[in-house]
């Protein structure tokens, strides 16, 4: 059985704990791996390394710093079908979406090689008699992103590039349940130039993230995942000292005006709430219909595309949705679906019983499932599925989708289908929710932008990647410098001013 350890100060590292997880191939239902999980002790390890490279890396120009990440680049677009590879047969998740989320990622770290630009200060001659001021960012030390299983390359990529590129050192504390694509990207980073102990990758579940939240070297936490452990993060993180953004789950709405082309919307809901299974954290969970008739007709249009989904191994090209990732995760999503049936929801296209394909009868795969008739009293709109069921909450107008959608604690992302720019523009602007889509189901920012939603769904002052990535991995310093011409003779006492 294959074992994946850690990758430390260059190189890769047995576990040395004796505590491990079993790591599973989804389309078998198999476990092919045995990931180490650290211990205090390994953490600290890496920390020391990260801790060590820091002066070297960040004394670094930002020019040369970008030319690493720059061949690293490179390296990921040659091996991206290797990393999309590693990523389905630890996730599940179809081969065209893992090689999706490796582009998506890519795109950060080509974001990350402009960081000459991204830093440039601020000066300003003259702000006094002789006096000149300028403002610039310095990287903080040593950072830390503990990511989820959804996108094991993808979410490490909002963090890492624009850590590094601004002088940081990074030690990723990837999800436990498909560990290989964190050292992928390790080897490659080291490959493409990168110091020893810049790039550090600890494997391992609550003992090594507390080990790093309470690590007195660790600066700064940055964390994507489920609600309740993002709060948990920054709660812990923040009364230790340390800069934390954590961002945590979703339930995306959809709202379907009367007037929006149905056929589009229907193709975007496909997609949005059944790509990768349902596992995104932008994947739309509810449909919410404006008036009956458009329920009626969009649920006429979804149900024979819902029942025709190819569901399959990524193993077949054919497929176009894989397995949920374990089986644990595969009984709490039947667990819903049985639970909105109790609740009252009308399951109009049921994924329960669908039957996985031959010499895949072991792997964790579920149906595509539509509910309709949910109301927000139920527990299925209430919480976040994260699978391939998609929910009908019917309304009767633009005012009522949208005090539903304000009514929920997650704020992610959601969007509007329809034709009517007025109220592609009004929802645009009124909607409390971070990541709006007009007439775009998945409205995921590119890497310029930044990633991150409201309310419930981050705990941060600042999103991911474009310039707040840029923001949260580094502080501002200002410097006021005088020259000996025109300085005064005299102490001045008073508070000063120029
Ligand atoms: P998770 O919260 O279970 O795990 C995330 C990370 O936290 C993992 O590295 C895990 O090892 C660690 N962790 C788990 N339990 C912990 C604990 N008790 N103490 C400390 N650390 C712990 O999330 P997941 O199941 O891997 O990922 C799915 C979740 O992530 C969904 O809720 C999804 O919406 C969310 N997500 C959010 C975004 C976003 O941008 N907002 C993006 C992707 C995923």
């Amino acid at each position: 059985m294959t074992q994946i350890g850690h990758y430390i100060s260059g190189s890769a590292l047995a576990g040395t704990s004796d505590r491990t997880a079993p790591v599973f191939n989804p389309a078998t239902g198999e476990q092919e791996k045995t990931v180490a999980l650290a211990s205090r002790d390994e953490v600290g390890r890496a920390v020391a390394a990260a801790k060590a490279a820091f002066p070297g890396w960040s004394g670094t120009s930002p020019l040369k710093r970008a030319r690493v990440l720059d061949r690293f680049k490179t390296i990921l677009w040659e091996r991206g079908d290797e990393m999309a590879r590693a990523i389905s047969s630890e996730h599940g998740k179809t081969h065209e979406d893992a090689l999706g989320e490796v582009t998506r990622g890519l795109e950060v770290v080509e974001f990350a090689t402009g960081i000459p630009s991204h830093l440039q200060g601020e000066f300003s001659a003259n702000v006094g008699t002789g006096v000149d001021s300028y403002s610039m960012r310095q990287p903080l030390g040593v950072v830390a992103g503990i990511t989820p299983f959804n996108f094991p390359a993808m979410v490490p990529m909002w963090m890492f590039p624009v850590a590094l590129a601004t002088g940081n050192t990074f030690i990723l504390k990837p999800s436990e349940r498909d560990p290989s694509a964190s050292l992928l990207m390790a080897e490659w980073l080291t490959e493409a130039g990168l110091p020893e102990g810049v790039f550090n990758v600890v494997q391992g579940d609550k003992e090594a993230v507390d080990a790093l939240l309470e690590h007195e070297d660790v600066r700064a936490v940055s964390f994507v995942g489920s609600t309740p452990i993002a709060r948990y993060i920054h709660r812990t993180g923040t009364a230790n000292g340390k800069r934390v953004q954590a961002l945590g789950g979703a339930k995306n709405h959809a709202v379907i005006m009367p007037d929006a082309d149905l056929d589009m919307a229907a193709n975007a809901l496909m997609g949005a709430a059944y790509g990768s299974a349902g596992e995104r954290c932008m994947a739309v969970s509810v449909a919410v219909p404006v008036t009956d008739a458009v329920a009626d007709a969009l649920i006429e249009k979804l149900v024979p595309k819902i029942e025709a989904l190819k569901i399959g191994p990524a193993s077949d090209s054919a497929s176009e949705m894989g397995p949920l990732v374990t089986r644990a995760h595969l009984d709490k999503v039947r667990g819903y679906i049985d639970r909105g049936e109790e609740e009252g929801a009308k399951i109009v296209v049921d994924g329960r019983g669908f039957t996985a394909p031959q010499g895949f009868e072991g792997g964790f795969f579920i149906g595509g499932t539509l509910m309709d008739r949910v109301e927000p009293e139920m527990d299925v709109w209430k919480e976040e599925i994260f699978g391939p069921v998609l929910g009908i909450v019917r309304r009767n107008s633009y005012q009522d989708a949208v005090d539903l959608i304000h009514r929920h604690n997650y704020a992610n992302g959601t969007a509007i289908f329809t034709r009517d720019g007025d109220a592609g523009r009004r929802f645009a602007q009124d909607i409390e929710v971070g990541m709006v889509g007009v007439n775009v189901p998945i409205p995921v920012p590119m890497a310029f932008h930044s990633f991150g939603g409201w309310k419930d769904s981050v705990f941060s002052d600042h999103a991911m990647h474009g310039m707040e990535g840029v923001r949260f991995y580094t502080r501002i310093k200002t410097t006021t410098l005088r020259w000996p011409t025109g300085v005064r003779a005299d102490a001045e006492f008073s508070m000063p001013t120029l």
